[in-house]
């Protein structure tokens, strides 16, 4: 009898996606500086632009997707999917429309589902980036889709 929910690990060693709108490239790449210390004890993703200008702007190592507007974004949601990138700290833009909006939708959406922890703001990522629960595993539960489809494949 399969669970309703599986436990997954956020090991201590977090697999943190960077990605900013353009007006906030300068914003994130300025957090990325200051949390140096603490990012350069996790593997980094991002977008690639994104990626690309923390690398050149502060040597961190980041290993970067697409451009979020040609599929960067809907990347970063499949490896959440995946199980390889848990932690998200995306600086959007909310006062420009984005042509990949609903892109960005779908990552948060993504990022919900899987119980992801992500910062959209600087203040949130201030937050999380200090956490105590930086320097530990963390278990936390998502549907077991394995159950979901057993069931929807008998009921449908
Ligand atoms: P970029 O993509 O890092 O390639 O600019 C970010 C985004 O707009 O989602």
């Amino acid at each position: 009898m399969l669970e309703e929910y599986i436990t997954l690990t956020i090991k201590k060693q977090k697999n943190i996606a960077l990605i900013a709108h353009d007006n906030k490239k300068r914003e994130l790449i300025e957090w990325c500086q200051k949390y140096k210390n603490i990012l350069e004890n996790h593997k980094l993703y991002g977008t690639g632009t994104t990626s690309r200008m923390i690398t050149d702007n502060t040597g961190l190592k980041v290993k970067g997707f697409n451009s979020g507007p040609l599929g960067g974004d809907q990347q970063i949601g499949a490896k959440i999917v995946e199980g390889v990138i848990d932690f998200v700290v995306f600086f959007s833009d909310p006062l420009t429309a984005q042509p990949h909006d609903p892109d960005v939708k779908a990552l948060l959406r993504i990022a919900q589902v899987y119980d992801i922890p992500i910062a959209n703001n600087k203040s949130s990522a201030d937050f999380i980036i200090t956490s105590s629960l930086m320097n530990e595993n963390y278990d936390h539960k998502v549907l077991n889709f394995q159950k979901s489809i057993k069931r929807r494949a008998k009921i449908l």
